[in-house]
């Protein structure tokens, strides 16, 4: 099989990564190949299946130019000078037929120059986890990186105790982070930030014709990435600054999970005491890291009170982009598409019940569309009032009930499903890994044979923490 590799990253300056073939591992086996996503790359799925070396990094492919990515980032709020690809390699480029360019990347594919004292490895959990959650959400129409591949390599690596050892198989529009333009800002290398933009306009966001035009793109396009999370109940779990895309991709699976109950405080990793990423905060913490990717751009911008009174201005759009998409989006979730100055209370008002009582945020929605809802409230008085309200208002509506449908998914993937596929992955059963990819594909839709997997969690069920799984 070849690919078609164009390697621009790997063409920047020697500082901005290194060199760095991925460790071999002692027997590559095969655990899935994303069919759809390698058509779409060009890539032959069956080829990809037949060959789990490749998918482990033991035979790189013909034009593949592997480099660990230097970069930095606050973490929790507090400055790392360097982070960077530590378990994760970029393999290069792959130009897909219709000519979009995707990062190809291993993750766990051993030590990097960037390590510190971890063994560069990933187990076959939070291997397995990434995949379903990355290709739920892009199912799910959330822009993300995705899962090519997964394989395990035959190798026990040590985490709470000994763990299979697995291979991730990523692609991303960029593995670009807020956290690699502050690598070069925190050096004052303005020749590298100089390069990063221009590589990032010309990849991203060409319309963009200086760094402030390129602050107001990526700003953007955060705010509605985050409405997007915030429709969904997902809770990124740690939203560093080296794990913000600048591409306004989802990316780093690690805590993340999706709520069950509504609860705006909800915070599921178990790394994040004070609940700094917690679900409400997500907008809050992406405008935080917008402000540090605006204080990278200055030294690009000349004078420096203009300077600082402009990105100041792009950052002070956020709320607006932001509130405008949220309330678009939570509006189509209860099957509006017109304008009613109503509307915010509304929501907020369904929400705050929801809360109270801590009803299923998907199931919640989901059911607005198919009379289940009340049943999410175990006093449904305060529902039924709601409701009485919203019917009158959707009334007006042209058809409430497809928008509805398109916008509250059935499927989310539940943590207690992720933790069950996880389990039976680890003792030799996949089947309940390739059952939650396939019916979490078509998230909308109501699939009849797999109701199960659109239940909330009985009280024993219930997954309360989610962890980094490094
Ligand atoms: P994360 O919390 O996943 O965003 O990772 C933060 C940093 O830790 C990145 O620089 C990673 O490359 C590094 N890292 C995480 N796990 C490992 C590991 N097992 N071995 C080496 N580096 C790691
Ligand atoms: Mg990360």
């Amino acid at each position: 099989m070849t690919i078609r590799f164009d390697n621009s990253y790997a063409r920047l300056p020697d500082r901005f990564f290194v060199r760095q073939a991925p460790v071999p591992v002692a027997a590559p086996a095969l655990i899935a190949v994303n069919e759809d996503l390698a058509r779409r790359l060009g890539l032959d799925p069956a080829a990809l299946a037949s060959d789990p070396a490749l998918l482990t990094g033991n035979r790189l492919p013909e034009g593949a130019e592997p480099i660990a990515q230097a970069y930095a980032g606050h973490q929790f709020g507090g400055w790392v000078p360097q982070l960077g690809d530590g378990r994760a390699l970029l393999l290069g480029e792959v130009i897909a037929p219709d000519g979009a360019r995707f990062d190809l990347a291993l993750k766990g594919s051993g030590q990097t120059a960037f390590s510190r004292r971890g063994d560069g490895r990933a187990w076959v959990g939070p291997v397995i986890r990434e995949y379903i959650l990355s290709e739920a959400m892009s199912a799910l129409g959330v822009p993300t990186t995705r899962a090519l591949a997964a394989a395990t390599t035959g190798e026990t690596i040590l985490r709470e105790g000994p763990r299979p050892g697995a291979v991730l198989m990523r692609v991303a529009s960029s593995h670009i982070r807020v956290g690699t333009f502050q690598y070069f800002a925190a050096r004052q290398d303005r020749d590298a930030l100089a390069a990063l933009v221009a590589h990032v306009i010309a990849r991203h966001y060409p319309q963009a014709d200086r760094p402030l035009a390129l602050m107001g793109a990526v700003m953007e396009r955060q705010a509605r990435l985050i409405a997007r999370w915030m429709a969904l109940g997902f809770i990124h779990g740690v939203m560093n600054t080296d794990n913000m895309a600048v591409s306004g991709e989802t990316i780093d699976y690690g805590p993340c999970a999706f709520m069950d109950g509504y609860d705006p405080r909800k915070v599921y990793s178990s790394i994040d005491q004070f609940g700094r990423y917690a679900y409400g905060n997500q907008p809050n913490i992406a405008l935080w890291n917008l402000a540090q990717f605006a204080s990278c751009l200055l030294p690009l911008m000349g004078e420096e009170e203009p300077a600082i009174a402009a990105l100041t201005g792009v950052l002070d759009g956020f709320p607006a982009i932001y509130e405008g998409e949220w309330l678009r989006l939570f509006r189509a979730k209860i099957g509006i598409t017109t304008d009613d100055p109503g509307d915010g209370e509304l929501i907020e008002t369904l929400l705050t019940r929801m809360a109270a009582a801590g009803a299923d945020f998907t199931r919640t929605f989901r059911g607005l569309g198919n009379g289940l809802a009340a049943a999410e409230f175990t006093d449904p008085a305060p529902f039924r009032a709601w409701e009485r309200d919203w019917r009158a208002r959707i009334a007006a509506e042209p058809d409430p009930w497809a928008v509805m449908a398109g916008a509250n998914p059935a499927f989310i993937p539940r943590n207690h499903r992720v933790e069950e596929a996880i389990r039976a992955a680890v003792s030799g059963d996949l089947g309940p890994f390739r059952r939650l990819n396939r019916v979490l594909a078509r998230p909308y839709e109501d699939q009849p044979g797999a109701l199960d997997l659109a239940l909330a969690p009985l009280p024993d069920e219930e997954v309360r923490r989610t962890f980094c799984g490094t």
